[in-house]
């Protein structure tokens, strides 16, 4: 247990604070100051927060009480890292103050019990949340949830819950052999499934594996792999994060064979899977291993923009926006390859967002967590969405596709949200036999693609 403000106290803090020059650039890109309009909510004031607090001009208590809520109220989407000419390495930051926020608060025993059912007993145990995912998805068939959604009489956590819950398919890929390339084979290229994603959002998994196998690689999926510990971190839970961090290292380095790449479908996974030698800085055993392991993860679209051997030729027709997501932009720095991936595909007509690295609202946990806050950037975020006139909405992580699925039902929108591996995967299946058109069909072409896979059980 970390009592009082010691982590925030340190020399490495006290210098990555001090090099907020104040100059306020960083505000327009904040989404939290967009909607409070309040210097506390916008990242300089966060910053000036966590330096009084590194100096000792705050004690515990007004930490706590004053400081602890603006801290809680930030997505860590890291927009103000890029828009930063200073340098300041605000994640870092904002990530140290949360585990100061949670070690030196009591919980209430509803959130504690919750918490220990998501983040310790389901996330790191894939059966069990998939187990979930069939139940959710009978939940689904049989129209309990649309009685549910109708009724509206959840509480709000778990009304919030409720309503980030996409479509399910309950087919799951087995990942026991590797799945062999389908053209002239170029590599092997391991395979991190995650979590939420692999229970809830399968099809995007088996789509990403058929992309990789298209243009020639194998994929390998290891078995003893588990959640790559995002939402242990959004939460200050660093040890429960260190922990599942050394057991995906294990995983993925037990693995037999040369790879290319780690390969990830979901920003916020990767960026933490890329930030394991951070995390594991202190750990004389782990670091070297998180460093060579970090060095090898990639995002999909950024390895398959670098290895694109089969250009898509099938025509998907339809008016396609990219929403990014936050911590493959502002993290991992991947920006232009999605974009350029989608453009080639034929048919499709790619309109820019006017704020494209603006945040959907999902940021972790935080849709749950911060459900009035999360659904005004999420509000904001449609509305730039149907100014467009985009029938597709494409993104590149598990958490945004969830909360935009989530967000064309707020809005009224008609249109479908799909991941980039998606939308490549349906232009594969129909080269040389006609075109898609993405608004054509009542039934979701990933599912229908997920339907058919013959690797699912
Ligand atoms: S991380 Fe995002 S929400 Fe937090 S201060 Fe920076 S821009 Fe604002
Ligand atoms: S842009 Fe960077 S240096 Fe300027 S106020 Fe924001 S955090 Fe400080």
């Amino acid at each position: 247990m970390i009592r009082d403000l010691e982590l925030l106290r340190t020399e490495d803090f006290k210098s990555k604070v001090r090099q907020c020059i104040h100059c306020g650039l960083c505000l327009e890109a904040c989404p939290t100051y967009a909607v409070f309009g309040t210097e506390m909510d916008g990242p300089r004031g966060r910053v000036a927060l966590m330096r009084a607090a590194s100096e000792g001009k705050v004690g515990l208590e007004d930490f706590r009480e004053a400081l602890a809520p603006h801290i809680m109220l930030c997505l860590v989407c890291r927009a103000c890292e890029t828009a930063c000419p200073s340098g300041v390495q605000y994640g870092a930051l904002v990530e140290m103050a949360r585990v100061v926020v949670e070690h030196n608060r009591t919980p209430g025993l509803a959130e504690r019990f919750l918490r220990w059912l998501g983040t310790q007993q389901l996330m790191p145990r894939l059966g069990l949340l998939k187990m979930i995912a069939r139940l959710m998805w009978l939940y689904q068939v049989i129209g309990l949830q649309h009685l549910v959604r109708a009724l509206n009489f959840l509480p709000k956590t778990l009304g919030a819950m409720e309503g980030i819950l996409p479509p399910i398919v309950p087919r799951f890929a087995d990942y026991r052999r590797p799945a062999p390339a389908t053209a002239t084979r170029r590599g092997t290229v391991f395979f991190f499934a995650g979590c939420i994603q692999e229970a809830f959002l399968a099809q995007v998994n088996q789509a990403t594996i058929r992309v990789l196998q298209h243009n020639g690689y194998q994929v390998c999926t290891p078995q003893a792999q588990t959640c790559c510990g995002a939402p242990h971190l959004h939460l200050g839970d660093l040890e429960t994060a260190r922990k599942l961090a050394r057991r995906n290292i294990d995983a993925f380095l037990a693995q037999e064979g040369e790879c290319e790449a780690v390969i990830c479908n979901a920003g916020g996974c990767g960026l933490t899977l890329k930030e394991y030698p951070h995390l594991l800085a202190d750990d004389p055993i782990y670091a070297p291993l998180a460093s060579k392991f970090a060095t090898q993860v990639k995002d999909v679209t950024e390895f398959i923009a670098d290895h694109f051997h089969v250009p898509p030729r099938g025509e998907v027709k339809a008016r396609v926006t990219y929403s990014d997501s936050c911590h493959l932009r502002h993290g991992q720095k991947v920006v232009k390859q999605p974009r350029e991936l989608l453009k080639g595909i034929p048919g499709l007509q790619y309109v820019e967002l006017q704020f494209p690295d603006r945040c959907c609202g999902s940021a972790g946990v935080y849709n749950i967590a911060q459900v009035d806050t999360a659904n005004e950037v999420l509000d904001a975020k449609m509305a730039d969405i149907a100014a467009t006139g985009a029938d597709l909405i494409v993104t590149s992580n598990t958490g945004c596709q969830m909360q935009l699925i989530a967000g064309v039902r707020r809005a009224e929108l008609k249109a479908k949200v799909m991941h980039v591996v998606e939308v490549l995967d349906l232009s594969y299946r129909y080269s040389g036999s006609g075109s898609h058109d993405v608004g054509s069909r009542e039934e979701d072409s990933s599912q229908a693609l997920a339907n058919e896979n013959p690797t699912a059980r």
